[in-house]
């Protein structure tokens, strides 16, 4: 028998999720993406510790954090938090 997997949507309210939230790509949801400017950049990892979905990472081996577009929805909260500035919230069609 073959089964049609579900989506996000068909989860019932207050529904146990049958795989774990990393395997559903939610990076699809975004409108918005953020671009970073690598000269205004200072590395504090400030977005890191506030991006709600986890999708900005340090890299120790490249000492500069790195975004998961697999999983950014694209609210700009990173943005928003930056204290330099250095992130623009940019139309993906235009990135
Ligand atoms: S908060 Fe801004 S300056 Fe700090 S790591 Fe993120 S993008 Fe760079
Ligand atoms: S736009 Fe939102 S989800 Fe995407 S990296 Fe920034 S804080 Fe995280």
């Amino acid at each position: 028998m073959t089964t049609k997997e579900k989506g996000w949507k068909q989860i019932s309210m207050a529904g146990v999720c049958w795989k774990p939230s990393t395997q559903y790509l939610t990076g699809d949801w975004k409108t918005y993406k953020p671009v970073r400017d690598l000269e205004k950049c200072t590395r504090c990892v400030l977005c890191v510790l506030f991006c709600p979905d986890g999708a900005i990472n340090w890299k120790p081996e490249k000492n500069d954090i790195q975004f998961d577009f697999d999983f950014c929805k694209g609210c700009g909260i990173c943005a928003n938090e930056c204290p330099l500035d250095a992130i623009e919230m940019k139309l993906e069609e235009e990135t």
